[in-house]
């Protein structure tokens, strides 16, 4: 049987060929998610997700992540952690060693060191520059909405392994200046992930408000269930959200939505201007495909 594994953004090169570097060697899918999303935990280029993520608006850097696996729907997350870099990683041992789905702020950091992650500073030079640079100033107008161009983007990382099992992981540092406290799509399992091996895998990026009001990834994966397309669930997902924003008269926020369907067929759509681009990795190779926008 063969795999697949797939990852928003350019970035998401990264994780896909951590990734697929598991999966040659036959290993379960969750494991080469969690070691695709920690390749760019650990890039501090990445403005947006673990080390060198920005701050929320009071400069404070927390991380959010969950994890899921197809098999048994077993899953784990945190949220709102300071001082953990590999909070994919962490979200796993919430998942394996404790009876509990989501653990959060100083909780979840408690729970790291106790499971002996090292804590860190996460904020490089250029990542405290970056949000000292984007960072909403004195005067500037009141935003009902999330600057649709703010740095944002999640890692979320999907995969079929060649037992024909699926996984996912999902990490980010969220909005920059958020409100301290905000917690996104990204670490509540149905919004920003969801993965059940009988159905499909689908995870989300951008303003995670938008997948929250109608439970995104939950959403798609239930539409793989009825049988309809990848292609066809994302674009559903999509509708909901523009459909969602109309209903409360405000401009829709960027959003895409990505799925991998049981058999590994991958899929993306995202919302108008959101510019989404995902790297997918097969034994055939890697590319780097464009989502169409709704
Ligand atoms: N979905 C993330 C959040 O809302 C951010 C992103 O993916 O751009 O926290």
């Amino acid at each position: 049987m063969s795999w697949t594994v797939i990852a928003t953004w350019p970035f998401g090169e990264t994780s896909v060929r951590a990734a697929q570097v598991l999966l040659a060697a036959g290993l379960p899918a969750l494991d080469a998610c969690i070691a695709g999303a920690q390749a760019v935990e650990d890039d501090p280029t990445v403005n947006s997700v673990g080390y060198g993520g920005l701050g929320d608006v009071t400069g404070r850097v927390t991380l959010d992540a969950c994890v899921m696996d197809g098999k048994t729907l077993r899953c784990g997350a945190v949220a709102g952690v300071e001082n953990v870099r590999h909070v994919a990683a962490l979200a796993r041992r919430v998942m394996e060693a404790t009876k509990h789905v989501l653990l959060l702020g100083e909780g979840a950091r408690d729970f790291a060191v106790s499971q002996g992650f090292p804590l860190d500073n996460l904020t490089t030079a250029k990542s405290v520059e970056q949000w000292e640079k984007t960072r909403p100033k004195p005067g500037d107008p009141p935003q009902r909405m999330p600057d649709p161009a703010a740095d944002h983007d999640t890692v979320t990382v999907l995969a079929r392994d060649s037992s024909g099992h699926l996984g996912g992981a999902c990490s980010t540092s969220g909005l920059a200046h958020k409100l301290p406290g905000r917690v996104g799509d990204s670490p509540i399992i149905g919004q920003g992930l969801y993965v059940d091996d009988d159905a499909g895998a689908a995870g989300a990026t951008g303003v995670g408000e938008e997948s929250m009001r109608i439970c995104g990834s939950h959403y798609i994966v239930e539409q793989l269930r009825r049988g309809i397309s990848a292609l066809d669930a994302c674009v559903a997902a999509v509708a909901r959200v523009n459909d969602a924003a109309r209903r409360r008269g405000e401009p829709v926020g960027r959003i895409a939505f990505l799925a991998l369907d049981r058999f590994g067929n991958p899929a993306a759509a995202c919302t108008k201007t959101t510019g989404f681009r995902y790297a997918v990795a097969r034994p055939t190779g890697v590319e780097i495909l464009q989502a169409e926008e709704f």
